[in-house]
């Protein structure tokens, strides 16, 4: 582990699976808001695995709203908003999008190893098992939020 600022670690891994959205060709306009609380300030993590949770996050949400974008009847600005906050002894970093959104009937499955919705070949369904399985190495939590049709928003809670 290592000290690490958690909003630069974040923004760099942004930027990283923008860039790779965008190399894969995924047709989606996408609008990236970002929040920074500077609170947040440096904590304790493993780099390399805090930064695959954030591609994975990064990257389902991409795919959800490339999803809407396809089947929305009207006007639709796909937007995905990064933001963190300093919540006492604790950071938060939220992952939101307005994207097709997470079912209530699936909202505990969708963290089970290979539970996708993805069409075959297209979903491995092991990122948010693997990431859930990151943070809580690292004695945070993982959760989602939203509702179904408007989007979901993924959680971290990290101590720090
Ligand atoms: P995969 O991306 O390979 O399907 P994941 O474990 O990353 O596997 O995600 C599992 C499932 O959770 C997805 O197939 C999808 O149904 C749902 N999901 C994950 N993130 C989102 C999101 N941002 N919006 C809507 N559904 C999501
Ligand atoms: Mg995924």
């Amino acid at each position: 582990r290592q000290r690490v600022g958690l909003n630069g670690l974040l923004d760099q891994y942004v930027s990283l699976a923008y860039h790779g959205m965008r190399a894969q060709k995924l047709d989606l306009n996408v609008i990236i808001e970002r929040d920074y609380d500077e609170a947040v300030g440096a904590i304790e993590l493993v780099p390399q695995e805090i930064g695959r949770v954030f591609v994975n996050l990064l990257t389902n949400a991409f795919h959800a709203l490339r999803e809407k974008q396809r089947s929305a009847a009207g006007p639709y600005v796909p937007t995905l908003m990064v933001s963190t906050r300093r919540l006492g002894r604790e950071v938060e970093i939220r992952v939101r999008d307005n994207g097709v959104g997470v079912p209530e009937a699936l909202r505990a499955k969708i963290f089970h190893p290979f539970f996708t919705t993805k069409p075959t070949g297209q979903g491995t369904g092991l990122g948010l098992s693997l990431s859930y399985d990151i943070v809580q190495a690292h004695r945070g939590t993982l959760r989602v939020d939203g509702r179904e049709g408007e989007g979901a928003t993924f959680i971290v809670a990290l101590p720090g």
